[in-house]
């Protein structure tokens, strides 16, 4: 097998598979390989689905493979660049909302016919609605594609990379960089691969690896924030309002106590709750299909709270990651589960309270208590949030409204890198490894603004 390329992207998610597909078609004659440490799509199978606990596969299906931490997700493109990252900041609005448009194209190019993609737009009243509540709803156009669209429209674009001569490599983790002359050496479990340039497109998943790159190379990184909260379900029947209007409901909350920043987002509608596993790490999700016969009654969102270190202390993912260990310790290796009435009265939930609930719920997760695993102020955040958002939404601070945790969202490194996204000579970094976004159309667009910069100069 060929082990030379003039670019190889690092990671098959939406970023990397952005990028394949702009240097392929801008530049046939490129050649171009994608190093990733998970499966191809149709082999990513997560043991654990249906119900049953995580089984620790050393590469997750569910966040690691072709297509990405996304190949399950419900599928929501942001167009706008109001939330899901600062591509806005870093290319200024209306370079950013190009490439979004751009990412939006792709994913029309790849539909299959007579699959209705429903786009969603903003909403005025609700919006007031929030505002008269000490709320802020973040609006924006969003492009629901649903959990099964979303895997058959990346299958197709895969399906395009390959046939046209894009490399495929699944099973391919990328152990390290090394400088050799004219470019450089990926160390693999098998030969090393080569390539004059990289793009490094890793995710979340690949924070460690991220890190070591710029050890070695000597690029300054910065510490971001991180969130860390619960998934909370509950009857979809309570944010019917919001969901039959916009698809995402995102609403930011300033806490009453702390005056700390809360968001609630990753909205799903008739959606599941489902545990992924970072890096050993089981933590809490969710997502929808948009195939109404996979609709449940209940619907699902996170809450987070926001925490911004400063100095010394420069490991937020570590902190975070510390309080989801916890969670799992106390939840013999799985995420817990709490009615917010059993947390707001001090007790644990158990198997009893929970077989009684009137929310059923959508993952198997251990019964417990999840003021053992939170801080005192990121509880306190999430339980003013909850009755903060009862206000627009009555029945939301209901006792069986059920609380998941962990869920955090860890984006802490942030390499410095110019315009280009480039963090050293010939090695770009994009998507949400970068720090820069957490979300797919700003890493779709990234993909496709560095694939410029390499085929257009
Ligand atoms: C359950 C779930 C639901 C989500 N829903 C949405 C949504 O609806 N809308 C939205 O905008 N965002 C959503 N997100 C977030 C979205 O999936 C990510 O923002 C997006 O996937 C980031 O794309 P990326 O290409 O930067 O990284 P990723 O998609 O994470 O892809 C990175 C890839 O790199 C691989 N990799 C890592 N390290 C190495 C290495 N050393 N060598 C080789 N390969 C490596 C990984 O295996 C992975 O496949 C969701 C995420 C999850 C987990």
């Amino acid at each position: 097998m060929e082990r030379n390329y003039d670019v190889i992207i690092i990671g098959g998610g939406i970023g990397g598979l952005m990028a394949a597909y702009a240097l392929r078609s801008q530049s046939p004659a490129l050649r171009v390989a994608i190093a990733e440490k998970g499966r191809m799509v149709e082999q990513r199978k997560c043991p654990a689905a249906g119900g049953r606990s995580c089984v620790y596969c050393p590469v997750c299906s569910i966040t690691s493979g072709f297509a990405g931490a996304g190949a399950f997700s419900d599928g929501k493109f942001n167009l706008g660049t109001a939330y899901g990252g600062t591509l806005g900041e870093e290319l200024g609005e209306r370079l950013a909302m190009e490439y979004i448009d751009r990412v939006s194209q792709v994913l029309d190019r790849f539909t299959p016919e007579g699959i209705r993609i429903r786009e969603y737009g903003s909403n005025e009243a609700l919006k007031l609605k929030c505002l008269q509540n000490n709320l802020r709803l973040l609006d924006m156009n969003v492009k629901h594609l649903g959990t099964d669209n979303n895997l058959l429209i990346m299958q197709n674009l895969i399906r395009w990379l390959l046939e046209n001569g894009v490399v495929l490599l699944p099973n391919t983790e990328v152990r390290s960089v090394d400088a050799i002359s004219g470019g450089y050496r990926l160390q693999t479990a098998e030969e090393p691969l080569e390539a004059r340039q990289i793009i490094v497109a890793t995710g979340r998943n690949g924070a460690e690896f991220v890190g070591e790159l710029c050890r070695k190379f000597g690029i300054a990184v910065r510490s971001n924030a991180v969130d860390i909260g619960v998934r909370v379900e509950m009857k979809d029947a309570i944010w019917r309002e919001f969901s039959s209007q916009i698809y995402e409901p995102k609403i930011l909350c300033r806490t009453r106590t702390f005056e700390d920043r809360t968001r609630m987002f990753c909205f799903n509608q008739g959606g599941i709750v489902s545990a992924e596993n970072n890096d050993g790490v089981i933590t809490a999700n969710g997502h929808s299909f948009a195939d109404p016969a996979k609709k449940t009654e209940n619907c699902n969102f996170a809450i987070l709270s926001s925490i911004h270190f400063t100095e010394p202390f420069n490991n937020p993912t570590e902190y975070a990651k510390s309080f989801s260990k916890m969670a799992n310790l106390i939840g013999s290796g799985n995420v817990l589960v709490q009615r917010f009435g059993d947390l707001i009265r001090g007790r644990r939930t158990n198997d009893h309270r929970l077989g009684q609930n009137t929310v059923i719920p959508t993952l198997k997760a251990t019964a417990g208590d999840l003021s053992l695993a939170l801080p005192h102020r990121i509880l306190t955040n999430i339980i003013e949030t909850i009755y903060a958002l009862d206000k627009v939404a009555p029945g939301t601070a209901n006792d069986d409204t059920l609380l998941y945790g962990l869920e955090s969202k860890y984006y802490s490194l942030k390499p410095e890198h110019d315009k280009d996204f480039r963090v050293y000579d010939g090695i770009y970094l994009i998507g949400d490894g970068s720090g820069i976004c957490r979300g797919l159309s700003q890493s779709g667009a990234m993909g496709l603004y560095v694939a410029d910069k390499i085929t257009r100069p």
